[in-house]
């Protein structure tokens, strides 16, 4: 391999992240210890000072004075903000998108699909906060009024992954504003920059609408300063996204100080494909599920369920598209699969595949490595036929590895596709109803996303997004996802003159 392409490239990508952070009006960053790396030459675009201790520390105390103040602003009024966020979104959609691929190594259409999903949100968040409902309930007293009220949290604590850098954090933040919440967010130490500029852009909202700048506040560094929001009471709620891994350490600590948890963790989504699938359609969907964001999403597809009946001629549309695909850097028309995030990523991958084959499985396509440079990590996509679900199979490898299993038996299919630790987002492709509705009923797929005719990744943000058992059983974005952001309390008002007591007691 030669140094060649990713030493030219490097300066020039390193030169852009900075005209693009001057192009948000963040402050380029004083130079530090904290190495910000692309992952399409692996070479630095940019260095940081992380943030200690103390300075994470005053940065939640700032968000706690804060909300102090915003928990009383009127929610229409709140969303202001996120309208302006909005606006400055929309203003720099192609350019975040840029620092995205940058920085995350997505390809442009997907990297700009991210911010637009950020533009979804605010949009539903707007119109929530003229919805934060709730309910009147009849009182069995007479002459009394029995009601909830939803209000404010406090701080928010947003701790997020590195493979959706700026959507996950819009989630969370959108929703939070609204409602009233502060947000300090902990993004990735592997993706700073486009969290500088989210920062940046949602403070000059703040301001350009006449609101307080410190309703947001980021700090920087590595799980070490993430764990300063695990253990701090003032923290109401932690939003944490990323591996099953983080999650076992950080909900058993928020729990012990009593703080709300949601967690989005890991995924090991699956598809079953029936004898009556439309194949043309399953094959396209499963392409894009499997390979989009070289395997990088939570929601990639990573287990493909196929009736004997039509594995052979669905994995001969599926590899046939597969061998099409061009791996390259993100940044050139046309690519349609990225780099991994880092060397570790890719011995992951190198790792599971060889454990798949040692456990009989059998390369119908792609694994290998494909030449840029020596410090970046481009793979084709890999489809392994597996004899058996085996332990390999059943954890989530952060790459693109499509494990193929069959069956006969729809019953069995679901058993199979349900023997995951996991439970984020899964498929089936049918034209069967009967099977369509078997797969979504109680004891059909045990996961907090379950499509008929679509891949599993791709949510829109209007449905809830979240997974079960190990995924951490969170829900964020749409639906009434917001309740998690807000805190319940049960109102009874006595408008008469009596003093009944429920259940008919009498204390005389
Ligand atoms: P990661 O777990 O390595 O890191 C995620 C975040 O947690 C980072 O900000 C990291 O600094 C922080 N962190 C890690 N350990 C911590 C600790 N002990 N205390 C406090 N903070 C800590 O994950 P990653 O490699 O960045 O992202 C990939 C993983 O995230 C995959 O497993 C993927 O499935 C998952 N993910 C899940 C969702 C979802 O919505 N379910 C979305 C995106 C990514």
């Amino acid at each position: 391999m030669t140094h060649t392409l990713s030493d030219q490239l490097t300066p020039e990508l390193a030169e852009r992240a900075t005209s693009l952070l001057r192009a948000f009006g963040a402050d380029i960053p004083e130079p530090g210890e904290l190495v910000v790396r692309t992952p399409i030459t692996g070479g630095t675009l940019l260095t940081l000072r992380p943030d200690t201790v103390e300075t994470a520390d005053a940065a939640i105390t700032r968000a706690d004075t804060a909300f102090r103040t915003w928990r009383t602003v009127p929610a229409p009024v709140r969303a202001a903000v996120v309208r302006r966020l909005a606006e400055l979104l929309t203003a720099h959609r192609a350019e975040l998108g840029e620092l995205v691929t940058l920085e995350a190594g997505k390809i442009g259409a997907e990297a700009v699909g991210e911010v637009q999903e950020m533009i979804d949100i605010c949009e539903f968040a707007i119109g929530l906060s003229r919805q934060l409902y709730g309910y009147t309930m009849p009182s069995e007293r007479p002459g009394h009024r029995l009601m909830e009220t939803w209000h404010p949290l406090g701080v928010v604590g947003v701790i997020s992954a590195f493979n959706f850098p700026v959507a996950v954090w819009a989630w969370n933040t959108a929703l939070a504003l609204v409602c009233g919440d502060t947000v300090v967010w902990k993004p990735s130490d592997i993706t700073p920059l486009t969290a500088l500029a989210c920062h940046t852009l949602l403070r000059r909202a703040a301001l350009d609408v006449g609101a307080d700048p410190e309703v947001h506040q980021l700090i920087q560094g590595d799980a070490e300063i993430g764990a300063r929001l695990v253990d701090d009471e003032r923290v109401a709620l932690l939003s944490a996204t990323g591996s099953v891994r983080m999650g076992r350490t950080v909900a058993p600590r928020v729990a012990a100080r009593f703080g709300r948890c949601l967690l989005e963790l890991g995924g090991n989504n699956a598809a079953i494909v029936t004898p009556s699938a439309d194949l043309e359609l399953a094959a396209r969907a499963i392409v894009f599920a499997a390979a989009g964001t070289a395997g990088q999403r939570c929601t990639t597809l990573r287990r493909l369920i196929v009736h004997t009946d039509v594995v052979g001629p669905l994995l001969d549309r599926v590899a046939n598209a597969y061998r099409q695909l061009r791996v390259g850097n993100p940044l050139t028309d046309g690519v349609l699969v990225g780099p991994l995030i880092h060397a570790g990523a890719h011995e992951n991958m190198r790792t599971a595949l060889e454990r798949a084959l040692g456990d009989g499985g059998r390369m119908v396509c792609g694994g290998e490595r494909v030449p840029f440079g020596d410090d970046s990590y481009y793979v084709r996509p890999a489809i392994v036929r597996m004899p058996a679900q085996t332990a390999v199979v059943r954890e989530e490898t952060f790459a693109p590895i499509l494990y193929v299993l069959t069956y006969r038996d729809l019953d069995h299919a679901i058993t199979l596709h349900n023997a995951v630790p996991q439970g984020l987002s899964s498929s089936i492709f049918t034209t069967d109803q009967r099977e369509a509705e078997r797969f979504l009923a109680a004891d059909g797929s045990d996961c907090g996303i379950a499509n008929v005719n679509i891949g599993t990744s791709g949510a829109e943000i209007g449905g809830a997004f979240g997974g079960e058992k190990h995924t951490g059983g969170g829900r964020e974005s749409g639906s009434d996802s917001w309740k998690s952001y807000m805190r319940r309390a049960t109102n009874t008002v006595n408008y008469s003159t009596e003093l009944p007591l429920a259940q008919g007691i009498t204390f005389t």
